[in-house]
C-alpha cells in the first residue's frame, strides 16, 4: 500500500471544497468518469467492451459498457484472488480484496480494495467530520472512544490479502494519521483493535475509554448495534472494570499477550479515585439511562450508522445516550463510499446523505413502487427526481464499472446540485438482524445443504420458511421445516448446525462468532402446516396458480406466524459456533 503524507485538517477549507464540488456536481461527475477511464485504460475488462482510453463521454461509456451485478464480475475478481496480476479490472494489480457483506449466490462476495478506495475513505471521513465539527465542535487534543475491531486478513492462494473492508482500512498505513488529523485518535492501543479475540477487545475498549474519560469527545461504532452491544456488555462487566482501575491490574479475562502488554502501559498504577467516581455514577443511574454522558462527561455526540437495518437499535441507544445527540454515520459499502452526512443535527429518523460527486461516477436505476427495477434506463447524478426511489449504480477507481450495488435509496432533496438521499433498503434482503445480509437465495442454499443430511435418512424437506426472532436478545434466525418422515433428534440437530453454517455471508458469520446474533433455531412443524399457510393466503384472495410460499415471515404477519408456531413439533438450537 502506498503510504502518503496525510494533509492537515482545515474545517473551512474542507467545507468550501465540498460546496464548490457539489455546485458543479455534473461537471465533477464527467471529470471523475474521464479520470477513471483514463487511469484504467489498459484494463482488460474495459478493452473487451471497446473502451481504450479515448472514451470520455458518459453517453459513449454507457452505450459500450453494460450494467452488471457482483455475479458478472465474480470470474474477473476470482482471477485476482488467484494471483493473476494482469490488468484485469484496474490498470494496476489490486493490493487487497475486501469481503463484503452479502453473498454472490451462496459464495462470499469479494471486492477489490485499492489505494484510491482508501483515499476516498479518508476524504469522506474528513468531509463528514468537517460538517459534524461545525455543529458539534470538539477539543483539539481530545480522543474518540471507537469500538472498532480489525479481523485478521488472510492471504489468498494467489498471495492477495483478503479481509473485511473495515479491516483493510484499519490495517492501512494511512488510517491512523488520517484519524489523528481529524482529532479522532482512538483511546485504545492498536493491539486492542487488532486483537484476535473480539470479546477481550471490547472489554479493553471500554476500559481504555474510561481511563481517558475526560478526553473522550465522541463515541463511535460503525453500526448502532455495535454501540448498543458495547454498553449492554458494560452493564455486565462494569464492576470488573472498576476493580481493574482500583487495583491498577488488568482482569485475568484478558489473556492475549500483546493486548495485556499494551493495556499494562495504560493501567500503570492503582487509581481508587477514578474507580470511586465510576462506581458512584453506575449505581446512581436509573436502569442505565444516560450511561454514555455519565461515563464520558465531555462527549459531544454518539456516532454510527443508525439508518436502514440499524433503526431497531436507535431506541436503546437513545436510552444510553440520554441527552447526547445521536449522529448518523455516512453511506457507503465495501464497494466504495457514496454519500456523507452533511446535516448532522438531523435525528437518525430524518438523516439524509449528500452524494460526494468525485468518489465515483454514479447512476440511478429507477425502482417502481412494487420494488422492481423498471425498464427505464438509469439516470445521472444530477438528473434524479425528488421523491423517487432508485437502485445505486457505481463506476469507481477500484475496477467497478456500472455495478449495481443492490441498495435502494430515495431522493429527498439536493445539496447544491448533488442529491441528498435516504437509505431505503437492500434489494431482495429477507434475513437481517444487524450487519448480516441474506437473500431468499441464501436461505435456499442453506436449506439445500442441510437437506443433504436429511436425505441420508431418505427424508425430504417438503417446504420451509423463516423469520427473524428479535423478541429475545440477541436476535436469531428461525427456520421452519416441514419434513416427509420421522427421524432421530441428532439428525435434526446436525441439520440445524448445517443450516447455521450454510449462511456464509461475512456479516452473519462474524455476528455469530461474536454472539451478537444468537444460535439459529430449527423448528420442525407438523405435516400439513404449509398447506394451512397456503390456504390462509388463498383465503385472502391469492390465486392458487401464482401462490408463492413466503420464505420469510415478517413479525407483522401475525396469522402466518401463528399457524407456524401452533404446529411446531420439535425445536433445535445450533451449536455450530460454540
Ligand atoms: P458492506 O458491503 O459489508 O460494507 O455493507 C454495505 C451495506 O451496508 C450497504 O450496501 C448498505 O446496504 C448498508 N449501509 C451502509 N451504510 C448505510 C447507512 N448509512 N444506512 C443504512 N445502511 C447502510
Amino acid at each position: 500500500m502506498l503510504e502518503k503524507k496525510v494533509e492537515n485538517f482545515n474545517m473551512n477549507r474542507v467545507i468550501d471544497e465540498f460546496e464548490e464540488m457539489t455546485r458543479n456536481a455534473d461537471q465533477v461527475q464527467k471529470q471523475t468518469l474521464k479520470e477513471i477511464l483514463h487511469k484504467n485504460k489498459s484494463a482488460i475488462y474495459l478493452q473487451n467492451f471497446g473502451i481504450n482510453g479515448n472514451t470520455t463521454d458518459p453517453e459513449a461509456f454507457k452505450a459500450l459498457v453494460p450494467l452488471v451485478t457482483d455475479l458478472d464480475l465474480e470470474p474477473y475478481i476470482k482471477r485476482m484472488v488467484d494471483g493473476d496480476t494482469s490488468p484485469i479490472l484496474t490498470a494496476l494489480p489490486v493490493p487487497a480484496i475486501s469481503l463484503s457483506s452479502g453473498t454472490s449466490q451462496g459464495r462470499p462476495k469479494f471486492i477489490p480494495f485499492t489505494d484510491e478506495l482508501m483515499e476516498n475513505t479518508l476524504q469522506l471521513f474528513r468531509t463528514a467530520f468537517a460538517f459534524r465539527n461545525r455543529d458539534f465542535p470538539i477539543d483539539d487534543n481530545g480522543r474518540a472512544l471507537q469500538f472498532i475491531f480489525s479481523s485478521k486478513q488472510y492471504i489468498s492462494t494467489g498471495g492477495v490479502p483478503v479481509g473485511t473492508a473495515t479491516t483493510n482500512v484499519y490495517r492501512n498505513p494511512n488510517f491512523k494519521a488520517g484519524m489523528k488529523s481529524i482529532q479522532s485518535l482512538c483511546c485504545s492501543p492498536d493491539e486492542v483493535i487488532f486483537s484476535p479475540d473480539v470479546h477481550q477487545a471490547l472489554y479493553c475498549h471500554l476500559l481504555s475509554g474510561i481511563l481517558f474519560r475526560d478526553q473522550v469527545q465522541y463515541v463511535f461504532a460503525s453500526f448502532a448495534h455495535g454501540l448498543v452491544h458495547a454498553f449492554r456488555t458494560f452493564e455486565h462487566v462494569w464492576e470488573e472494570i472498576v476493580t481493574d482501575i482500583e487495583d491498577g491490574v488488568l482482569s485475568s479475562r484478558v489473556t492475549v499477550p500483546s493486548v495485556r502488554n499494551a493495556m499494562a502501559k495504560l493501567l500503570t498504577a492503582p487509581n481508587p479515585e477514578l474507580a470511586k467516581t465510576i462506581r458512584t455514577k453506575c449505581v446512581s443511574l436509573s436502569n442505565w439511562y444516560g450511561l454514555i454522558p455519565a461515563l464520558f462527561p465531555n462527549a459531544k455526540y454518539v456516532y454510527g450508522i443508525m439508518t436502514g437495518s440499524m433503526e431497531p437499535y436507535v431506541k436503546k441507544l437513545r436510552h444510553y445516550a440520554g441527552e447526547l445527540p445521536l449522529v448518523s454515520h455516512d453511506y457507503g459499502s465495501s464497494e466504495g463510499w457514496i454519500a456523507a452526512n452533511v446535516t448532522p443535527r438531523l435525528s437518525p429518523e430524518e438523516a439524509t446523505f449528500a452524494v460526494i460527486p468525485n468518489l465515483g461516477y454514479f447512476e440511478f436505476l429507477p425502482v417502481s413502487e412494487t420494488g422492481e427495477t423498471e425498464e427505464r434506463p438509469p439516470v445521472g447524478l444530477t438528473e434524479v427526481e425528488i421523491g423517487e426511489e432508485y437502485e445505486v449504480v457505481i463506476t469507481n477507481y477500484a475496477g467497478l464499472y456500472r455495478y449495481r450495488l443492490g441498495d435502494v435509496v430515495k431522493i429527498v432533496g439536493f445539496y447544491n446540485n448533488t442529491p441528498q438521499l435516504k437509505f431505503i433498503c437492500r434489494r431482495n434482503l429477507i434475513l437481517s438482524i444487524n450487519i448480516d445480509k441474506n437473500t431468499e437465495r441464501d436461505l435456499q442454499m442453506s436449506v439445500e445443504s442441510a437437506a443433504k443430511r436429511l436425505a441420508e435418512e431418505k427424508i425430504e424437506v417438503i417446504d420451509f420458511s423463516s423469520h427473524v426472532d428479535a423478541t429475545s436478545e440477541p436476535g436469531h434466525y428461525v427456520i421452519y421445516w416441514e419434513i416427509s418422515g420421522k427421524t432421530e433428534d441428532d439428525v435434526l440437530q446436525d441439520c440445524c448446525n448445517c443450516l447455521d453454517e450454510g449462511f456464509i455471508d461475512a456479516g452473519y458469520m462474524s455476528s455469530r462468532k461474536t454472539k451478537t446474533i444468537g444460535a439459529l433455531e430449527l423448528r420442525v412443524v407438523q405435516k400439513g402446516t404449509f398447506r394451512k399457510v397456503q390456504e390462509h393466503f388463498l383465503g385472502l384472495g391469492s390465486s392458487a396458480g401464482q401462490f408463492k410460499m413466503p420464505r420469510c415471515v415478517k413479525p407483522s404477519n401475525v396469522k402466518v406466524l401463528q399457524i407456524l408456531c401452533d404446529n411446531v413439533v420439535s425445536r433445535f438450537f445450533s451449536t455450530a459456533f460454540e
